[in-house]
């Protein structure tokens, strides 16, 4: 099968993924054989090309927003059909045991393994799933509007839920960094009652966040016309941190959606005096995946989407990293 590998840890300029011809495993006892349709590319690959994140295996293929369809069942599995399709996120297998996942956060799992990362993922023909790994999507999406749902739809769902404001079905949420997670959770939260406000840099990305209902866009470092009650920080910068913190309300939470952040350099006491919180999330629990998938029907979520070919995909990632993807890059497979 063709597949994109990638051997070594270099800047993505370097072009570093190598479209390659590799074989094809065939599924264990528990495990499925999916062919893919099409895989979301994710800042977290391009964290790990470029070392951010340590590399778990050599070589790897990448990928963890997978939609595919069953091609083989291993045995022991009879709750799901040959020809159906699924959906494959960043969290692979957990065991189920520790004492994070008996509390239903296997996102936290010692264990864990993740898509893409510690097993190989969906930027190839053919990818290998567990049963737990993958959930059916929803038939409103389409094949390449679904892929972005499984991780930076269902992360970011996650950073929603750790603001507190779902519950409260109102307030003004403040989203930093406008890319594809934000843009989709942006949806969800307009139809849950909250009010956004968008601190982007970029007239294109502000605009694109007034188009989908934002109250307010502004670059960063701009003020708001609003105390926020609550802020997710999609931009791994450490600096946009400090600037969401500045326009919190008192007792109210910023939460740190990405997987990587430069360092937060100019953190001072008077920034979280008041009671202010700081939250990271980590990865994503099976319930988010499932939830977010329901909450994206029903708010209609429509991502923006680019689509590359396979074998375009350090063009993809390199389109991710100079920030001229508008929502989210999809690699088409098949
Ligand atoms: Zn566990
Ligand atoms: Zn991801």
């Amino acid at each position: 099968m063709k597949a994109m590998l990638l051997n070594k840890q270099a800047p993505i300029e370097s072009e570093p993924l190598v479209y390659s011809e590799v074989d094809r495993n065939e599924p264990n006892k528990g495990e499925i054989l999916l062919k893919v349709i099409c895989c979301g590319i994710c800042r977290t690959d391009l964290h790990i090309i470029e070392s951010e994140l340590p590399l778990l295996k050599i070589p790897i293929i990448l990928g963890h927003q997978v939609v595919a369809i069953v091609d083989e069942l291993g045995e022991g599995i009879n709750d799901i059909n040959k020809g159906d399709r699924v959906g494959v996120p960043w969290l692979y297998w957990s065991c189920g045991k520790c004492k994070y996942c008996i509390k239903d956060l296997e996102n936290l799992c010692d264990n864990a393994i993740f898509t893409g990362y510690s097993v190989d993922g969906g930027y190839a023909e053919y990818m290998i799933a567990k049963r737990n790994s993958v959930y059916k999507i929803p038939r409103i999406f389409d094949d390449l509007h679904a892929a972005p749902l499984l991780c930076g739809g269902s992360v970011g769902y996650r950073a929603l839920k750790l603001t507190g404001l779902l519950e409260r079905g109102e307030g003004n949420l403040g989203i930093f960094g406008f890319g594809s997670s934000a843009h989709m959770i942006a949806q969800v939260a307009l139809n849950k009652g909250l009010e956004i406000y968008v601190f982007t840099r970029g007239k294109e990305r502000q605009e694109h966040a007034l188009s989908l209902g934002a109250r307010w866009a502004g670059s960063p470092t701009d003020e708001a016309p609003v105390r926020l009650d609550a802020a997710i920080v999609f931009a791994p910068a450490g600096w946009v941190m400090i600037e969401a913190l500045k326009r919190l309300d008192k007792g109210s939470r910023v939460v740190l959606a990405d997987i990587y952040m430069t360092p937060i350099e100019q953190l001072e006491y008077r920034h979280i005096w008041l009671e202010k919180e700081i939250k990271s999330v980590a990865n994503v629990a099976p319930k988010d995946v499932k939830e977010f998938l329901e909450e994206a029907s029903k708010a209609h979520v429509k991502p923006n989407v680019t689509v590359y070919m396979l074998k375009d995909a350090n063009k993809a990632l390199n389109d991710l990293k100079q920030g001229k993807i508008k929502g989210s890059g999809v690699l088409k497979i098949t």
